[in-house]
């Protein structure tokens, strides 16, 4: 991308989004296009072409979607499949008729087959059913993804997607119903300690592993891919390493200096087992992860504090 190239970031006040402005400003793009959600309805095809055809935007990173943790998207499963085709078709499709030179695509490793090989590889993708409880948001990414190799295929466009693992980082969403696993137990255990409650209630049985990768990497990653690859298969995002639920509830418990007991709801689903990701592909490219969870999880505790003492948490 050149310096004054310009850039839409859709979904820039999401924890993805706003990661990926931050990192361009920092690397010294300057001319970024940002829309809230109240500025342009990206599931309106009308208004997003009006969109593309006023600015000439070069570059695109598609990171706006509707997104949630586990319970959100049992809950919700017409809205999430609905409204991310709706935001992929006229973003790509906008994006192509006007021209953009490149475009990349925020999947989610939740497109990975429930049972998929560890460390899922990238052509682990439609290997296998899908895990339920998030299958509805998996084949709206799994059809964007289609959708890039589509263009790519019939019109010569340079779309790539990429897979990043479970993210965290500032600007997230710290609901208890709505949000994932890392940003729900800052809050839980935050809560917990200072209503000196006698123990925080962690969801399933602790046993699932995941992987914790800070936005802030992404973004830096998206922008290195950006600026060097184009290759028509998808790319993993993560760090390649894995804890269980009930590590990471203890490493939150200890950062706060929660003194009381972690009780497992197993009445709660634990969705799929394991999801780490293999990254032998991100490596091979040149770029690897600088934020280990220790320090990402104490920098967004330090976010929350900011963010709930200001208001907006
Ligand atoms: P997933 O990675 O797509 O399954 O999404 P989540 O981040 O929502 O959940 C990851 C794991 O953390 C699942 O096994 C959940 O049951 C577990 N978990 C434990 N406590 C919580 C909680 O308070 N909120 C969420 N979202 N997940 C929790």
């Amino acid at each position: 991308m050149e310096k004054d190239a310009t850039i839409y970031v859709a979904g820039h006040r999401g924890l993805v989004g706003s990661a990926i402005v931050r990192n361009l400003k920092a690397k010294g793009y300057h001319n970024l296009i940002c829309k809230t959600h109240a500025e342009l309805d990206l599931t309106d095809n009308q208004k997003v072409g009006q969109f593309f055809k006023e600015h000439s935007i070069d570059y695109v990173f598609l990171a706006a979607a509707k997104v949630g943790g586990i319970m959100a998207n049992s809950l919700y499963p017409a809205q999430f499949i609905q409204e991310n085709l709706m935001i992929e078709t006229n973003v790509i499709d906008w994006s192509y008729k006007t021209g953009v030179k490149k475009l990349l695509f925020l999947g989610s490793t939740c497109i990975y087959p429930k049972f998929a090989e560890q460390p899922i590889k990238e052509s682990e993708l439609l290997n296998g059913k899908l895990e339920p409880t998030n299958e509805a948001y998996a084949m709206a990414k799994i059809t964007g993804i289609k959708m890039c190799e589509a263009y790519n295929k019939q019109y010569g466009t340079n779309y790539i997607s990429v897979m990043p693992t479970n993210l965290y980082g500032p600007n997230d969403n710290y609901d208890y119903q709505t949000s994932h696993v890392l940003p729900a137990l800052i809050r839980k255990f935050y809560d917990a300690k200072f209503n000196h409650e006698p123990y925080v209630t962690v969801w399933g049985t602790g046993t699932p592993k995941r992987e914790f990768l800070h936005s802030d990497d992404l973004a830096d990653a998206c922008i290195f891919l950006m600026n060097n690859y184009n290759g028509e298969e998808i790319v993993n995002i993560g760090v390649g390493k894995e804890l269980t639920i009930r590590e990471l509830a203890e490493k939150i418990k200890k950062l706060m200096g929660y003194e009381g007991d972690i009780h497992f709801d197993s009445s709660k689903p634990d969705g799929t087992p394991r999801k780490i990701v293999d990254v032998t592909k991100l490596h091979n490219l040149g770029w690897i992860d600088h934020i280990s969870l220790d320090e990402g999880l104490e920098k967004t505790y330090q976010d929350f504090l900011n963010s709930s003492l200001s208001g907006a948490g």
